[in-house]
């Protein structure tokens, strides 16, 4: 482990790193966060299309001297500090959405505008600014010399827009199983998120009997079918499930279409697709149900329903199916992770830190509700711009999540057992197996089976 600059301690003696050195350190590289996210952010970068942005963060790993720096089958990027036994990750999405109307911006959403000590542009709130801070952090460790017995991986992951989760499926079940925990770094406004709400893409399909649309009556109209279950759907929104901590389960109608051999022909077939929010007890079978359940309230018992599979290739050619169910996850708040950010939080900014939750979905739905691996969130910028043309980044967050990821690592090492983070710890200590007991340690609340 090279360093540029002299350890201020040695190994093991983590503990006396004083919060004022993890700030330090990150103010120190204040204005190389800030040339790495515009660099960044002038690289455009949505879902399949990330392999420049993926080089440039290669880049920027290996002049900070990263222990290893790795593209994975996926399209993936991870750069390691440190090679112990405890393994665990600092998770960025790096694919952005499309800008949308360009003259909804103000400004060149690829260029990086610098105002008033913030970052603008596509990709900055949501969340290339995570990936920065995790970056620096790395480095921010190894100018420490803060030793001990883990390796942190900081993981650009593809394809997160387009399919929360999939990345982080692909890396805890092909590349790498042992991590104990993610650190999700979308934005928080530098609180720490303890879950979030899940979410299913769900179609439903009317079939129907085609004949030339002068005379429908000689046919059945697919669309006439689908009419009720619209309205049932509409109704069955107002039904759904509310938890006091994540909100309520929510579905919705996104698009409408319908198949006729010809415009002048009745509708063989129609097809809605729901956006369903899954609150927490809100499982698979049970949002299915439902639907399947508003069709026969509305007289067409049969529609058929299914859930959605995602195939997309990655820029680098790979397919990983994915059912579209992204489970909901949320972590207790005594939970010892989410005790052990708060440390960590207090030791790196000298403050208490807030507790809450994302409204939108993260790869947290896979790593938490699909493998069963703790994760919680903590991210610079504010949830609120992302996907707008306001999308943005405060410099100072830059600097104040570097200092959080640095001072996450030594005290998660020295605070936490790996079974203590894998743990209920009002559940009676049996011997389970690892899946067993990885999925006790989160309230992984709408578990899929998988
Ligand atoms: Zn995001």
């Amino acid at each position: 482990m090279k360093s540029q600059r002299k350890p201020v301690v040695g190994r093991g003696a983590t503990k006396q790193v004083s919060r004022q050195v993890f700030l330090e350190r990150a103010e120190h590289y204040r204005d190389d966060m800030v040339r790495f996210l515009r660099d960044l952010i002038r690289i455009p970068s949505e879902s399949a299309q990330e392999e420049k942005v993926v080089r440039r963060i290669q880049q920027e790993m290996e002049k900070l001297q990263y222990d290893e720096v790795v593209i994975d089958g996926f399209g993936n990027i991870r750069g390691r500090v440190g090679s112990g036994r405890r393994k665990f990750a600092i998770d960025a999405h790096i694919d952005t959405v499309g800008v949308g109307d360009p003259d909804t911006w103000k400004w060149d959403p690829f260029e990086g505008k610098v105002e008033n000590g913030i970052i603008y542009g596509r990709g900055a709130c949501d969340q290339t600014g995570g990936m920065v801070s995790a970056t620096y952090a790395g480095r921010i460790l190894k100018d420490l010399g803060i030793g001990g017995d883990y390796a942190v991986y900081m993981v650009g992951s593809v394809m997160e827009e387009d399919c929360d989760g999939l990345p982080w499926l692909y890396i805890l079940r092909e590349e790498n199983p042992g991590i104990e925990c993610v650190i999700i770094t979308e934005p928080t406004n530098l609180q720490i998120y303890r879950g979030h709400r899940g979410r299913m893409e769900i179609e439903v399909t009317t079939k129907g009997l085609s004949c030339h649309g002068s005379a429908p009556e000689r046919g059945v109209n697919a669309v006439y079918k689908m009419a009720p279950v619209v309205k049932e759907i509409e109704s069955l929104n107002t039904r759904l499930r509310h938890d006091d901590f994540l909100g309520k389960g929510t579905v919705t109608i996104s698009d409408i279409r319908a198949t006729s051999p010809s415009l002048c022909a009745v509708a063989d077939s129609c097809t809605i697709h729901l956006d369903r929010r899954l609150t927490a007890g809100e499982t698979k079978a049970l949002a299915v149900s439902e639907v399947k359940d508003a069709a026969r309230r509305a007289g067409i018992p049969d529609a058929q329903v299914r859930i959605l599979e995602y195939q997309r290739p990655t820029w680098t050619k790979k397919v990983y199916p994915m059912e579209k169910y992204y489970p909901t996850w949320v972590l207790r708040e005594d939970h010892p992770l989410i005790v052990c950010a708060a440390e960590a939080y207090q030791r790196a900014l000298g403050e208490r830190a807030k507790i809450g939750k994302w409204t939108f979905s993260t790869n947290g739905v896979a790593v938490a509700g699909l493998c069963g691996v703790p994760c919680f969130g903590f991210g610079p910028a504010e949830e609120s711009t992302a996907h707008s043309p306001m999308d943005q980044c405060p410099i100072d967050h830059l600097v104040k999540a570097a200092a959080f990821y640095a001072s996450f690592v030594p005290t998660y090492v020295e605070t936490t057992r790996r079974d203590q983070i894998r743990l209920d710890d009002a559940r009676p200590k049996v011997k389970k197996s690892r899946a067993a007991l990885s999925a006790r340690s989160v309230r992984s609340v709408t578990r899929s089976g998988r």
